[in-house]
């Protein structure tokens, strides 16, 4: 049985052969992060040479730029002599080090800084652990470990990460898809329908065949940020691509920066969904916080002066890296490339002014 899947594959296999079919958000755990075969837990993905690469990896005008925004939060909160910079799913620590980089500038606030990583895989504690040699930073399990006081939380293509559930309309409710075996094959199927109570809104804005995605991690890890930041102030900022509202399939598997079929070669492509924004907002929604409209990342980096910046990074260089360098504030910014597809929100204490970038729900 499964004789040409992978380790992991055959794993998933005999477990479905014996217990049944498993849910999506299982099965994206899994290929994730099992601690043996999963994706993020045997290897360093970033880069040209790896299957992807994400906005800090492109150019350090990403982090410089998110260094600003949380830098003019923290004058305009009362520069707080001590607060947690936590990060959700670092990858490499470049964002981490481009912001406590850009932080030197001001002392007072590189000192007040305590840099908290929230990291699952070993492997990629052990690169931030070298992209991070020069700073003092801690590692964290979860949101809920951080330590107390005031937190200024960043998460870039962390929670398109997470683990989703996907639901298909029916005439009277939704059948989830789950993940079975078509022979020794992994193949997604579907259950029978029923109601699900957390789509019940869901029913007057879908048909029959549509396909909505649930993720499960999200409304947690979004509310204990929240919770935090109303108690003891600061700033959430989560970029990621994704829209508002989800409808439609958005599980992607890319490998070799190409996309595959996610059940193939479960552990050894990336496997994301898109983030959808009102879910978060839903989950920040509290007294006492101010959530902003959500932006698209080109125009967020636009205000905080990316454009000036990469004038007066240019101006330094000359041949193939000025090259890069226009190619990369193009990548970041352009509507057609990153600029449009990924998104920004944030969140902050109902009262204090609206973090840089950022635009007020109108
Ligand atoms: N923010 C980085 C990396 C994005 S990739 C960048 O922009 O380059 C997703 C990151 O989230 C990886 O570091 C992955 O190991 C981590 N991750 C995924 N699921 C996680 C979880 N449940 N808890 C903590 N980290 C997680």
């Amino acid at each position: 049985m499964a004789g040409a899947m992978t380790p992991l594959g055959q794993i998933l296999a005999r477990r479905i052969a014996a217990q049944g079919p498993m849910s999506l958000s299982d099965y994206m755990a899994e290929c994730l992060l099992d601690p043996r075969h999963g994706y993020y837990s045997t290897r360093d993905p970033f880069g040209a040479a790896g299957d992807f690469t994400t906005a800090p990896e492109i150019s350090q005008m990403f982090g410089e730029m998110i260094g600003l925004c949380l830098a003019q939060v923290w004058l305009d909160q009362g520069r707080p002599e001590r607060f947690v910079l936590a990060e959700l799913g670092p990858g490499r620590g470049t964002l981490m080090a481009d912001v406590l980089r850009s932080f030197r500038k001001l002392p007072a606030l590189h000192h007040a800084a305590r840099p908290v990583l929230v990291e699952a895989s070993a492997t990629l504690k052990a690169r931030q652990a070298q992209t991070l040699a020069s700073e003092q930073v801690e590692w964290r399990d979860s949101i809920e470990d951080l330590p107390g006081g005031p937190l200024y939380l960043i998460a870039n293509e962390f929670f398109d990460a997470l683990p989703i559930r996907q639901f298909q309309r029916d005439a009277s409710g939704w059948r989830e898809v789950q993940v079975g075996l078509a022979g020794d094959r992994l193949t997604p199927g579907l259950t029978a329908p029923g109601p699900i109570a957390a789509l019940a809104h869901r029913l007057a804005d879908t048909k029959t065949g549509n396909i909505v995605e649930l993720c499960p991690a999200l409304p947690p890890v979004a509310a204990e940020a929240a919770r935090r930041i109303r108690a003891k102030g600061g700033v959430a900022l989560v970029i990621d691509y994704g829209d508002w509202h989800s409808l439609g399939d958005t599980l992607q598997a890319l490998s070799g920066h190409a996309p595959t079929d996610p059940f193939l070669a479960p552990g050894t492509a990336d496997l994301t969904a898109h983030v959808d924004f009102e879910a978060l907002a839903q989950a920040w929604a509290a007294p006492g916080i101010a959530v902003t409209a959500m932006v698209p990342q080109g125009p967020f980096l636009e205000r905080l002066g990316i454009t000036a910046r990469a004038k007066s990074l240019a101006a330094r260089l000359a041949g193939a890296p000025l090259e890069n360098h226009v190619a990369a504030h193009r990548r970041l910014t352009h509507p057609e490339e990153m600029g449009n597809l990924f998104k920004v929100i944030g969140c902050h204490p109902a009262g204090t002014p609206i973090p840089p970038g950022l635009l007020p729900v109108t």
